[in-house]
């Protein structure tokens, strides 16, 4: 089953499967009350319009707090690249991290570290996205967004 988002401003959209969207919520229930994210892998299809998110990547170093997620950039680099050679071809598509009881726009501090990425020049894909996922303990809620961050304008793509 496949969650599907829309960005009507940039005509994109992005297509996730119900399955990892749980196994992203498990990861996040299970090192609350700290952030805990990793990495997006998937392609792009119709024109590079539509993203395909197929896969996601936990990190084994990293450092966070109930405010705070930080991966280690080398972290993963090894597991990355067993994606280039599938068909089709995958690759890192952007990152993801949790608010725990939090909202699901990125922090100041998330929009400087997307900037900083794309800057990098080292990623494949010109504007990695950044996935948030918000979970409530009490509840046991989840939401999350998708978001694309371009000149420090903050572009969320929506649910369809
Ligand atoms: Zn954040």
């Amino acid at each position: 089953m496949n969650s599907k988002y829309i960005l009507p401003d940039k005509n994109l959209t992005l297509t996730i499967t119900e399955e990892l969207l749980d196994k992203m919520y498990l990861s996040v229930k299970a090192h609350y009350p700290n952030e805990f994210g990793g990495l997006l892998i998937g392609f792009y299809n119709d024109d590079n319009k539509n993203l395909v998110i197929t896969d996601i990547l936990l990190p084994n170093v990293f450092t966070s707090t109930p405010v705070f997620f930080e991966r280690q950039a080398e972290d993963l680099q090894k597991d990355l690249q067993d994606f280039y050679s599938s068909a089709p071809s995958k690759f890192y598509v952007g990152e993801w991290h949790s608010h725990p009881n939090g909202g699901t726009m990125p922090s100041s501090r998330d929009i400087k570290a997307m900037m900083y990425i794309q800057d990098d020049g080292n990623v494949a894909v010109e504007k990695p996205i950044l996935g948030i996922l918000s979970y409530n303990n009490k509840t046991e809620n989840y939401k999350i967004q998708f978001h694309l961050i371009i000149n420090n304008k903050i572009y969320t793509y929506e649910k369809n």
